[in-house]
């Protein structure tokens, strides 16, 4: 039995988790981090970010998450490895168990466990996991140099997929299942003006193909129409980029959740249903999701675990 108490924990290693955590540090609330799954969040698997404020010629994703890392480090914060697997918030201190194994109370905590890559359901996606199928072209794009891919969607993440991947395979396929791109202007003009990008409008994945990997992947186009027509294309590579879904799933029925499972929040506060427990970054954030606001909310998650540690004598 592991009886550590810690005043304020913090779960995830995105902006907003290292943000509480260089906030929570400097105000002396002694946190812990645990860094989750996938240690710096997702801009690990992002190439240069361009839209944070103060890196005029950008920087990469992993390179800022680890400077937010030693930022956090600086001032004292207990980075730990390991993924928070239940909560009990029916009394306090409340308790965080780790890994299924080691149990912490704590004073307050801190939310910040980010949104993970939608899959679109289809059986070969398992099927052909780690061997052609991908949901992170920064991870992933190195082995396909020079040959074909498709990446899945029309939003900004699909359009930054593609362009990344067009720098290296020779082919890459846009699938997307409406007649138009979600994604900003600027991210579509890039799309449509790169030779190497062929948009596939109105098209929709029906399965994949394959001997000992992806080969290709069976599309319908214009599915439901008059014209429905299907469509082969050859892949090597089939990269989903399709959205997120928060990762709520530990805090079953101990927390509000809005119906697409992020935590609910008050008044766009990091305050949640349950006092001295805040929410920052993307899990509470199906709108915004940028690394900048994330940041943001951490910061504000930290005051608020502040206050209400003063406010509550502890
Ligand atoms: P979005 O929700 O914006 O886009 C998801 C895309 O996937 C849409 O085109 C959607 O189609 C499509 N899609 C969803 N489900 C399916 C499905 N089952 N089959 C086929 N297609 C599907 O997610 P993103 O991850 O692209 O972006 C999230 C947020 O992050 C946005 O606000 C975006 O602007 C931001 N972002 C900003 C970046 C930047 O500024 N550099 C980079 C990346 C993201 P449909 O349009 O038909 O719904």
């Amino acid at each position: 039995m592991n009886n550590e108490h810690v005043r304020c924990l913090i779960l995830g290693s995105g902006p907003a988790g290292y943000t509480a955590a260089i906030y929570a540090s400097r105000a002396n609330l002694n946190p812990v981090l645990y860094a989750g799954l996938q240690p710096g969040g997702q801009l690990t698997t992002t190439t240069e970010v361009e839209n944070f404020p103060g890196y005029p010629e950008g920087i990469t994703g992993p390179e800022m998450m680890e400077q937010l890392k030693q930022q956090a480090l600086r001032f004292g914060s207990d980075i730990r490895t390991g993924v928070a697997t239940s909560v009990d918030f029916s009394e306090k201190p409340y308790r965080v168990t780790i890994d299924d194994a080691t149990t912490l109370t704590c004073d307050t905590l801190i939310i910040a466990t980010g949104a993970a890559a939608k899959y679109l359901g289809l059986a070969d996606e398992e099927k052909y996991a780690g061997m052609g199928v991908s949901a992170c072209a920064t991870c992933d794009g190195f082995f396909y140099r020079n040959r074909s891919v498709a990446v899945v969607g029309g939003g900004d993440t699909a359009c930054e997929e593609a362009i990344y991947l067009a720098g290296l395979a020779k082919q890459v396929y846009l699938i997307v299942r409406k007649p138009y791109l979600r994604a900003s202007q600027v991210m579509q003009d890039r799309v449509l003006n790169n030779p190497k990008i062929t948009v596939l409008f109105e098209h929709n994945t029906l399965g994949l193909f394959g001997e000992d990997g992806v080969e290709g992947a069976h599309l319908v186009k214009r599915k439901g129409e008059a014209d429905e027509e299907l469509v082969d294309i050859a892949i090597d590579g089939f990269f989903l980029a399709i959205g997120h879904k928060p990762n709520t799933d530990f805090l079953a029925g101990q927390l509000a959740l809005d119906d697409a499972g992020y935590i609910a929040t008050i008044n766009g506060s990091p305050l949640t249903s349950v006092a001295g427990v805040f929410a920052a970054g993307d899990v509470a954030d199906p709108r915004y999701r940028q690394a900048i606001t994330s940041a943001g909310s951490g910061c504000k998650a930290a005051l608020e675990a502040e206050k209400y540690l003063i406010d509550n004598n502890l």
